[in-house]
């Protein structure tokens, strides 16, 4: 196979200092990454496709079959029909629903990366024939929507606020990259070069042209990925384009509504804080709406900010990040407590056991934080998109990647567990394309340094200054925090290596070549940098305390106070029915009591669990009253928790985060 390497985008006004991802292919993780790269590979692609096919997808894009959907006279959709829970029509045939090209778009972005894996002619074969469709299925002029070429034609470019058409686009432009990228095959990216031709024909600032934005933010962070895999520079302008426009006024989604002959107003989500449109992006100062929505739209604008080096997008990024982490980020980095909106509430609104906490949303969160990173180390993002990334993103997946979690509450009574699939598939997909390309959100490059994001097992190829450098990393991270880098140069090479440490961490040391470092002259905003003259065999030691600690919550989350969530390093644990007994509510750590940590290799594919001597209060001795004047009687207990992500992958059972204190 191909390993491609991307071109820069072609503007000379791009910050020399911008940092971007290593392609997924030039990185080879192994340990804990590598282990669930592997169950995506060897099964999260395969059902992806299958399930896809079951759902009956490949009708939708096949234009040799029958269309699989009727057709509807052009009205403005009722809220069943286009809301964020599917726009389906049941057809004569069968049921298909608006972002089905989205969900072929993952599908083919999680095959790419793991057919780069793990060889799999059988899967490559399948997802060609996918392509092929869409190559027959694309018009003469670029165009290329299933739904409004199948389901509705004639109505093309007519509802950006709700029919998900720029959305689908861009989820097909990132499964074309990744293809193209991991198998050196360039058909779907070029049919999505001309499709993205054509949005830029329709799109634009020039006179005639449509001044509009999608409902859902993806169609920019894909953009800019087309960009840097081609060298056009059109593409990221065009991206730019979606992200000025947004939320100007005159606001395009009324105009819109307007010349479909509905009223602007009777808008399923009454305000356009759902898409983030309610006032130009600059201007925005909270997190609001639809979580995912808002997740997508921050990368773009991260994206934008990176490579035009525009600070004000920057400010207003940062102020959004502020926002988002000190007052609606659930401990585990799951976001978005509410299902109405699939999304944002009001400050300090964080339930658990009602937690939306979409798979998607934390997967979006991995997203922005890595972006931020563009702009520079700061582990202020990384330390984030860790969290997110250990925590309320991969419990989505099973530990054997065949099962999916849609929402991550922090509270389960028992009956939560995993899906086979979901009407609405976007979490699959998204979890699985994120756990494939892990290896890209571990380092990011510049001209002249290299930043080390995230510690695990893996080796790393990269050119600096034309000449090819690898580095090693040996870790047995995340349950240990021993991380050995050796550089592997075939000449000496002059470069800055940055290195997060983690603000959970208490005591960190490191040593270059068996040499002490004095950390704390050498970090800045969490990142410690080594510029030297790198030569073959240079060794890095980094070690990092992986304390364990009790967390608590800002006195205004009503539904944390008086209880404690166990951590350990980057991971937030929980307690399940099947190591403790029924009845958690009824445990309580006192804070005095010690945590202990132990190594269970044996237990769920190796972790470590962390116990401590609780109390429980009993209902043996209680009675049939329902309110007593005494408390109930308590007994000594042990407990123990195991890491969150890796949660209903036993007897299914009751499940915890926020423990009872006292
Ligand atoms: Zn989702």
């Amino acid at each position: 196979m191909t390993a491609s390497q991307p071109a820069a985008a072609t503007d000379t006004a791009r910050p020399k200092l911008a940092f971007r991802p290593l392609p997924v292919p030039q990185v080879d993780v192994r340990g804990f990454w590598g282990d669930r790269v592997d169950a995506v590979a060897a099964k999260t692609a395969g059902i992806l496709y299958d399930r896809c096919v079951e759902a009956r997808m490949l009708e939708q894009i096949d234009p040799d079959r029958p269309s699989p959907g009727v057709v509807i006279p052009f009205h403005s959709p009722s809220p069943d029909e286009a809301d964020e829970q599917g726009a389906e029509f049941t057809g004569s045939t069968v049921t298909t629903q608006m972002f089905w090209d989205s969900d072929w778009g993952k599908t083919i972005e999680t095959a790419a990366y793991s057919l780069y894996r793990r060889r799999n002619p059988e899967l490559e074969k399948k997802i060609d024939a996918v392509i092929d469709m869409y190559g027959k299925l694309q018009q003469e002029d670029g165009y290329l929507s299933s739904w409004y070429q199948r389901i509705q034609p004639g109505l093309r470019w007519t509802n950006l606020r709700d029919c998900h058409e720029l959305y689908c686009a861009g989820h097909l432009i990132e499964g074309a990259v990744a293809y193209y990228q991991a198998t050196g095959k360039r058909k779907l990216l070029d049919i999505m070069c001309r499709y993205a031709d054509h949005i830029a024909d329709t799109f634009g600032p020039e006179l005639g042209k449509k001044k509009g934005y999608c409902g859902h933010e993806e169609i920019e962070l894909a953009l800019v990925k087309l960009a840097r895999v081609t060298g056009e520079k059109k593409y990221m302008d065009l991206a730019k384009y979606f992200i000025d426009q947004r939320g100007l006024e005159p606001h395009y989604f009324d105009e819109e509504a307007r010349a479909r002959g509905a009223d602007p107003k009777a808008y399923h989500f009454k305000t356009y804080e759902y898409n983030q449109s309610h006032k130009p992006v600059r201007e925005q100062d909270k997190v609001v709406g639809h979580a995912v929505r808002a997740m997508y739209l921050y990368s773009g604008m991260a994206d934008i900010a990176t490579e035009y080096g525009d600070d004000s997008l920057r400010a207003a990024l940062d102020r959004l990040w502020d926002d988002l982490t000190t007052k609606s980020l659930y401990v585990t980095g799951g976001i978005g407590p509410s299902a109405h909106n699939e999304g944002f509430t009001s400050d300090y609104d964080l339930p658990n056991e009602t937690a939306y906490a979409e798979t998607c949303a934390s997967v979006g969160l991995v997203f922005w934080a890595s972006r931020m990173l563009g702009m520079g180390p700061n582990a202020r993002y990384a330390d984030m998109m860790e969290r997110a990334l250990y925590n309320g993103s991969i419990s989505g997946l099973s530990l054997d990647g065949s099962l999916f979690f849609y929402e991550n509450p922090l509270e389960s009574r028992g009956g939560h567990h995993r899906w086979k699939w979901h009407r609405c598939p976007c979490c699959p997909p998204n979890i699985g394309r994120m756990v494939a390309s892990i290896g890209s959100y571990f380092y990011g490059l510049a001209d002249d340094a290299l930043a080390v994001h995230l510690y695990g097992d893996s080796t790393a190829r990269f050119e600096i200054a034309g000449r090819p450098v690898s580095l090693v990393q040996t870790s047995n991270y995340p349950w240990d925090g021993a991380v050995a880098i050796e550089v592997e140069a075939e000449a000496p090479i002059a470069f800055t290596l940055h290195l997060r440490i983690p603000a959970w961490c208490r005591n960190a040391a490191l040593k270059v070549n068996g040499k002490m470092v004095d950390l704390a002259a050498a970090t800045s905003d969490g990142y410690a940098a080594i510029r030297r003259e790198w030569q073959k065999g240079d060794r890095v030691e980094l070690d990092l305390e992986m304390s364990m600690a009790r967390l608590f919550a800002n006195p205004e989350v009503r539904q944390d106070i008086g209880r404690v969530a166990l951590a350990r390093g980057p991971l937030i644990y929980c307690v399940e029915e099947t190591d403790n007994g029924g009845g958690l509510h009824r445990i309580a750590l006192p804070r005095e009591a010690k945590l202990e940590a132990h190594a269970e290799p044996n237990l769920l594919g190796g972790i470590v669990t962390l116990s401590a001597i609780g109390s429980r209060a009993g209902t043996e001795n209680w009675g049939s009253d329902l309110y007593r004047p005494e408390p109930p009687a308590t007994e000594e207990t042990t407990l123990k928790a195991v890491p969150y992500f890796a949660w209903d992958n036993r007897d299914p059972g009751e499940m915890l985060v926020w423990l009872r204190e006292g």
